[in-house]
């Protein structure tokens, strides 16, 4: 503040100073027009100028003669700063003169007047004006601080409030703790709402992150404690029984089973969480993937009537393993959720292009509120886990996640107890190979 009080007040100076200079100029240009006109009058010119200031020398340079002068302290040779200048203290008083030369021609003869002019007095009146302006500078800094402070701990203090708030997040508090947004200016609001937003993902993400861990903890513990049972059956009775032991023996192998198929699908969901999950993509014909799939399952499945219905050749680029995993998934499914005897049907579309797959089945079907969850990680509806059908509720998040990763969709249409068809479209992709070679 005290530098750019300084830089106001030497500008000041020049300025003002300036303007005067400039003004005596303007009298003195005008005046000299009447001197063009007459020969220098000896007293016009001593007498008009001097009244306004202008003290004057003139010479005539046919003759070099001095005409006549009334300069009193005589600067022609005083230079500050290209200016001819002139300041001293003279008797406590302050002394300031400027100087310029003219040249005038008046008939045959050439002149040279030597005007100087004296600012001691708009200089005094500067020095009464500076001081007037400093005292309401020093006022105006004065009120500044006083009040300039108060603002400034009004205008820091939701800043302040912030950092301390952010300093106090942590993760056992994050549903609780939030930037406090009320009376504080716009930009800084949505600042706050901004981070309060980003807060509130982190929150959901973390407490899915949460839900995940102990929903995947509580899928293991039932298979752990199912071999840990089976275990201690055998250390008591096993190995004199034999049907404990092949009880024993075949629960164990199903629940380690059980297990890995978990780990397995736990790993892909986490590969793809990470980024890490790769899709090799190549074209490959679809329909003949989706044959093999369904011989599989008539291989193993026998008392379910399966049938494919329209089977028609269709390219697709993308993953023929990945691809084939998840129409894995809604084949086991329409096998799991129907009873024996009833009908499953698979169909394999080109649509101009598009593939579209049809796994329908007529078993248990699905409520309203089932669809909308199915594809969430862990949900099984309440009708499967009365009857008490394996699975962990896992299969259709991997699987759209797979059809996700080809650009594709799912459509369900089911009717609670009367079946369920899921329709998987893979658009078609242009795919150009470029030969680098
Ligand atoms: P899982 O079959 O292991 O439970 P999924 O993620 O494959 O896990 O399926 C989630 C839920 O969707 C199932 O538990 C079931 O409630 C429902 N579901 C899936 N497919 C069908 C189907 N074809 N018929 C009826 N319900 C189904």
């Amino acid at each position: 503040m005290i530098l750019y009080g300084f830089l106001f007040f030497t500008l000041f100076s020049f300025i003002f100073l300036n303007e005067a200079r400039l003004e005596f100029k303007e009298v003195a240009s005008e005046m000299l027009k009447e001197v063009y006109e007459n020969k220098p009058q000896e007293e016009f010119i001593l007498e008009t100028y001097k009244e306004i200031g202008i003290q004057t020398k003139i010479k005539d340079l046919t003759n070099g003669k001095e005409e006549f002068s009334n300069v009193e302290k005589d600067i022609s040779d005083h230079k500050i700063l290209s200016f001819n200048m002139f300041f001293e203290y003279i008797d406590g008083k302050a002394v300031l003169y400027f100087g310029e030369t003219r040249y005038v021609t008046f008939k045959e003869s050439e002149y040279e007047i030597y005007l100087q002019y004296d600012l001691s007095g708009d200089y005094a009146q500067l020095n009464r004006l500076l001081w007037k302006i400093l005292i309401l500078y020093i006022v105006v800094m004065l009120l500044v601080i006083r009040y300039g402070k108060k603002e400034n701990e009004k205008l820091f203090k939701p800043i302040e409030d912030m950092t301390k708030t952010a300093n106090q997040l942590t993760v056992n508090n994050l549903s609780c703790e939030r930037l406090n947004v009320e009376g504080t200016k716009n930009e800084l609001k949505n600042l706050a709402t901004v981070i309060n937003n980003m807060l509130d993902r982190i929150e959901t993400s973390y407490e899915s992150q949460k839900q995940f861990v102990s929903d995947a903890s509580h899928e293991l513990r039932t298979p752990i404690a199912v071999i840990q049972g089976y275990a201690n059956l055998l250390h008591r009775w096993g190995s004199k029984d034999e049907e404990v032991l092949q009880e024993s023996i075949d629960a164990i192998s199903n629940e380690a089973k059980s297990m890995q198929d978990l780990v397995e699908k736990l790993l892909f969901l986490s590969r793809h969480d990470k980024k890490t999950l790769k899709l090799d993509k190549k074209r490959f014909q679809m329909d003949v993937v989706v044959a093999d799939l369904v011989k599989e399952t008539k291989l193993v499945v026998k008392n379910r009537n399966i049938h494919n219905t329209i089977m028609e050749p269709v390219m697709v680029y993308g993953d023929p393993q990945a691809l084939k995993q998840a129409i894995r998934v809604f084949l086991d499914n329409a096998v799991k959720y129907t009873k024996d005897g009833d009908d499953i049907t698979i169909s394999c579309e080109n649509k101009d292009g598009d593939c579209i797959i049809t796994v329908a089945d007529t078993g248990i079907g699905m409520t309203k509120k089932d669809m909308d969850h199915i594809f969430q990680r862990f949900y099984r509806s309440e009708t499967v886990r009365n009857k008490n059908i394996s699975g962990h509720g896992l299969g259709l998040s991997i699987a759209k996640l797979i059809i996700l990763g080809h650009t594709g969709r799912i459509k369900i249409r089911s009717q609670y107890t009367k079946g369920s068809s899921f329709i998987i479209t893979i658009p078609d992709r242009i795919w150009y190979k470029v030969n680098m070679d």
